[in-house]
């Protein structure tokens, strides 16, 4: 990932560039697989050893707070971390364990992508979960 797109990005949300918020970010944005806190931190220990786990989960906590990305409560015991902040559906897959991107039904990205209200309430984030199998997983079992 190239490194000034992602300073980039941490400016445009305000924050501060410090090393271990590059080397997040970038691990995030290569990789589109809404991993854990965890595996961000087991994937960077290796080029970075001072890196802790503290440092990684309080970096994830300060981005998902300024809206730089955020989290899926899809799989109960794991928080997976997202750096698509664009609105979109999740599948989680039973056979794999995957989480998939999909498309939004029944509501536009772009009335997703600002508070609007609905019944008297203000919606400000909307999160569609699916549960099933994927595509790959749906293609082994018919062979
Ligand atoms: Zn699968
Ligand atoms: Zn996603």
């Amino acid at each position: 990932m190239n490194r000034e797109t992602v300073i980039g990005r941490l400016k445009e949300y305000g924050l501060g560039i410090t090393q271990p918020r590059i080397e997040i970010l970038s691990y995030l944005m290569e990789n589109h697989v809404h991993p854990t806190v965890d595996v961000i931190y087991e994937s960077l220990l290796e080029n970075n050893p001072g890196l802790s786990r503290t440092t990684v989960y309080n970096t994830v906590q300060l981005l998902t707070k300024c809206g730089a990305l955020r989290t899926l409560c899809i799989d109960e015991s794991h928080v997976n971390i997202d750096e698509n902040t664009m609105p979109h559906a999740h599948l989680l897959c039973r056979e794999c364990g995957r989480i998939i991107d999909l498309p939004l039904k029944g509501i536009s990205v772009e009335k997703a992508s600002h508070p609007f209200t609905m019944d008297g309430n203000m919606i400000e984030e909307v999160h569609q979960y699916y549960r099933g199998l994927c595509q790959e997983c749906r293609n082994k079992q018919n062979k």
